[in-house]
């Protein structure tokens, strides 16, 4: 990992701007800048890791994904999430993120 602040570290500290929907101690929740659906939040947590595969305590993995369902219930009743994990899964900011993707009209656009 490098020693340089990631992208989402910076928007943490607010270095960088952003639209923050939610935050506690572990975790923050902003909107995407470039948003894919009509709602498009990002879930990080504030600790680092690179991708979602490298965190494996159970616990911190569970605590996550509850955080990404409890920040996409406040905006949605239905909702997609999305991690893209390394280069070839899409990725392009390395430091572990959910996508929470909500409010198509009549479902979303591309199906998996
Ligand atoms: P990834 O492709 O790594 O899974 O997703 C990274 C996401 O971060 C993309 O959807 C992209 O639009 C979003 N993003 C990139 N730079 C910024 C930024 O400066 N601010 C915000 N709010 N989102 C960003």
């Amino acid at each position: 990992m490098s020693d340089s602040p990631t992208l989402f570290e910076r928007i943490i500290a607010r270095e960088i701007p952003s639209t923050v929907v939610y935050e506690d101690d572990r975790y923050i929740a902003i909107k995407d800048i470039a948003p894919k659906a009509p709602l498009h939040l990002l879930v990080i947590p504030k600790e680092v890791s690179t991708r979602v595969d490298e965190i494996t305590d159970p616990q911190e993995m569970g605590e996550l994904w509850l955080t990404a369902i409890k920040v996409a219930r406040q905006h949605a009743e239905d909702y997609r999430l999305v991690v893209n994990c390394g280069k070839g899964g899409g990725q392009m900011v390395f430091h572990t993120h959910i996508h929470i993707l909500a409010g198509w009209e009549g479902g979303p656009d591309q199906d998996i």
